[in-house]
């Protein structure tokens, strides 16, 4: 992508491409679909759990989400659902609304380059493919899913609000074997040989340390 290119985009996409390192067709699919949750519910970007994110995929696209709709990792309303599908769930909880986005159908090119396109997917296909070309092409589809009618790429489905608890809060302890500061609901009771993290789950003390 040239400088020129990456000037012309808006602001809030340009933070995407910064944070995800690149521009890509998932990018822009995650991009596509937070903007248009955020247009249909009004919302604004969470500043703590008022939006969740439910990614059925784990693919470029949760980053933009992360972004746009600050659903994000660390705070626990992103939730990803690896069924490799192309499809999300967002959720507004002061609203109460729920809408999903669903990919039904193959992408087939509907941009301004549709020979030079289809000139890239047979390299691609062939195998023969330079990574400048590569480049080209992912910016080709950006571009064209960037552009394209959302009705044309996505299928909208108001949904019931699921069932969304807030990311859990618990104190720290020490692990009963390691030592090691951990959430008190995630160790795991031994009986005589206390309480121990996931990671020390089955192992034992050795006799020098009873
Ligand atoms: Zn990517
Ligand atoms: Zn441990």
């Amino acid at each position: 992508m040239k400088d020129s290119e990456f000037i012309s985009f808006p602001e809030d996409l340009r933070q995407c491409i910064h944070f995800h390192g690149h521009l890509c067709p998932g990018l822009i699919y995650g991009y596509r679909v937070a903007k248009e949750a955020l247009r249909l519910m009004g919302s604004e970007r969470a500043h703590d759990e008022e939006i969740v994110a439910i990614a059925e995929n784990d693919s470029c696209a949760v980053d933009a989400l992360q972004v746009i709709l600050g659903t994000t990792a660390g705070k626990g309303n992103l939730i990803v659902r690896d069924y490799g599908k192309n499809a999300f769930v967002i959720a507004d909880r002061k609203s109460a609304r729920a809408i999903r986005f669903s990919r039904k159908t193959h992408y087939t090119y509907g941009g301004e380059n549709p020979s030079e396109y289809a000139d890239l997917e047979s390299k691609l296909v062939a195998g023969n493919m330079t990574e400048e070309e590569e480049n080209r092409r992912k910016y080709l589809k950006s571009m064209d899913l960037l552009t394209g009618e959302f009705s044309a790429i996505f299928e909208t489905e108001h949904i019931a609000m699921p069932d969304l608890p807030y990311a859990p809060l618990a104190p720290s302890v020490p692990c009963s074997l390691c030592g090691e500061m951990t959430m008190a609901t995630k160790l795991i009771d031994r009986g005589t040989e206390g309480k121990c993290c996931i990671p020390c789950v089955g192992k034992t003390r050795l006799p020098q340390e009873r």
